[in-house]
């Protein structure tokens, strides 16, 4: 599996989570597809995203 970042941030998705590896200026994100979990979620604060990496840069913060 890659963990290249697309060119093009994805069309239509925001997101904050800037400790992402995906993350990218303007709160968007990078990577060529996005997952969503779990299934079944009964609630917007269940859900989140499984592509989420953490960016390498913060384990040296
Ligand atoms: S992979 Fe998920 S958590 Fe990471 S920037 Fe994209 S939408 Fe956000």
């Amino acid at each position: 599996m890659t963990h290249e970042k697309n060119s093009q941030a994805l069309d239509g998705v925001k997101c904050i989570v800037n400790t992402c590896h995906y993350h990218v200026l303007g709160d968007l994100c990078g990577a060529k597809q996005i997952e969503i979990k779990p299934r079944n979620a009964s609630t917007t604060e269940e859900t989140d995203c499984a592509t989420f990496r953490p960016n390498e840069d913060n384990t040296l913060k």
